[in-house]
């Protein structure tokens, strides 16, 4: 197994430096040379999800990871549940936000910081990991990385433009966690990380590594729960299962498409969008135009150019008629997705955040009457406020929530300058 560049198949290299560089020099993203059928070598006795992860992630580790590492790396990354809720026999949610952020990018903020620590201790290395967040993703890293050994974690986030409990997460760290305030979006923000890459004397002093799902560190350990709800699924029903996606840059999606490729019994894979709809609009008209994001409810899926977009077009050949026969694309208005979450509360008691509302307007509108499961990407509580207004209740914060309430905030505020950036983060480390 190795990992080759999307822009460049003879770029290649092994599982370590795919991770710690996370782009590849020419750009390109990162792809596993194999998609090995782990599915028809499982034995009907492996059911848990960690026997699961471990068969289906060994193939992509164990060139560089001795078994004894890769049970560690499962053990520390992937500690907490994925439930599957039956909302009618053909409709199911699997709840992906059991982890310490309550949002399903904790098992790549995890995994990412479970193998990464460990190569750059075998390579006596140490790493600066700076990511942009718009929201989920920063909280996700700072907790996977925190009292990391060989770590310093840098987080650049927009002033006012995460909610207060996201703020929260990212900045009552402190040790090698590192929040940065940038007076600006979340685009200046990702214009300067993408600067900082781009400065060999900065990325070099630093040994600057990114996190962000560029970073197939982030969509390996997304496998997992599309392994084990499928297999689970097919156990009871001798039937694969259609599963919905809620999605902005198209990571987690990428993920199911791994897991499909290698056996798993997955049918169609539905990727369920926002009103930005890049992609429901180039399957529809086949020209792909991305363009700038607009804001939405489910903001965490605001994006207008899905990074991802580049492993599935390079994956399938650039052929819109083979991606077309394992995925369909629809994108859900805010009204559409306030409604769902209206009819949902009201009809099963169930609360569903806004990303995951997206997930099931989709699934209850396509063309098919296949049973589904949507996958459910954040906890309610982390959007309480749009939550509470629209279902017109009041939401308890979960303690993972409720507990940094009483920390001390640590950030720094940084102008959307890079001059100002480099010589601080030059300062600092
Ligand atoms: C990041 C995120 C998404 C989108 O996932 P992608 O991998 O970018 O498609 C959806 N929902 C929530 C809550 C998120 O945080």
């Amino acid at each position: 197994m190795h990992f080759y560049s999307t822009r460049d198949p003879q770029h290649k290299c092994n599982i370590d430096e795919a991770l710690v560089n996370g782009i590849a020099p020419d750009g390109g993203l990162y792809l596993p040379s194999d998609f090995p059928n782990v599915y028809d070598t499982l034995s009907e006795s492996i059911s848990s999800f960690q026997s699961i992860s471990k068969a289906i992630l060994t193939p992509f580790l164990e060139g560089y990871f001795s078994t004894n590492e890769i049970d560690e790396i499962i053990d520390q990354s992937f500690f907490f549940d994925v439930p599957v809720i039956e909302l009618t026999s053909d409709l199911m949610v699997a709840e992906l936000f059991h982890g310490p952020t309550l949002a399903f990018k904790d098992f790549g903020g995890q995994f990412m910081a479970a193998t990464l620590s460990r190569i750059l201790k075998k390579k006596n290395k140490r790493a600066t990991i700076l990511v942009a967040t718009s929201g989920d993703t920063g909280g996700a890293v700072a907790q996977g990385f925190f009292q990391k050994e060989n770590t310093n974690v840098v987080i650049l986030y927009p002033k006012g433009k995460v909610s207060e409990l996201q703020e929260l997460q990212l900045t009552t760290f402190g040790g090698n966690i590192k929040a940065l305030c940038v007076e600006g979006t979340f685009d200046d923000c990702q214009r300067l990380v993408k600067t900082a890459f781009a400065d060999k004397e900065l990325s070099e002093k630093l040994s600057l590594s990114s996190a962000n799902s560029i970073n197939i560190g982030r969509l390996l350990p997304q496998m997992t729960y599309y392994a084990y709800v499928s297999h689970h699924y097919f156990l009871e029903n001798k039937n694969p299962i259609d599963i919905v996606v809620p999605s902005g840059n198209f990571g987690n999606i990428t993920a199911a498409l791994f897991v499909k490729k290698m056996g798993f019994p997955i049918g169609k894979l539905i990727a369920a969008t926002n009103a930005n709809d890049v992609v429901p609009n180039y399957f529809s008209t086949g020209v792909y135009t991305p363009s700038s994001s607009v804001r939405t409810l489910s903001n965490a899926m605001d994006v207008g150019a899905p990074s991802n977009m580049e492993r599935i077009l390079s994956l399938y050949g650039n052929d819109l008629a083979a991606i077309k026969n394992d995925f369909e694309s629809l994108s859900v208005s805010d009204e559409q997705t306030k409604s769902t979450m209206q009819a949902i509360y009201k009809t099963h008691g169930y609360i569903a955040d806004p990303h995951t509302a997206v997930g099931i307007f989709v699934a209850q509108n396509r063309n098919s009457q296949q049973p589904i499961i949507v996958m459910s990407t954040a906890h309610p509580a982390k959007f309480k406020d749009d939550v509470e207004q629209i279902l017109d209740t009041t939401l308890d914060l979960p303690t993972q929530l409720s507990k940094l309430l009483k920390k001390e905030v640590l950030k720094e505020m940084t102008k959307n300058d890079y001059q100002q950036l480099k010589s601080l983060l030059l300062g600092e480390f």
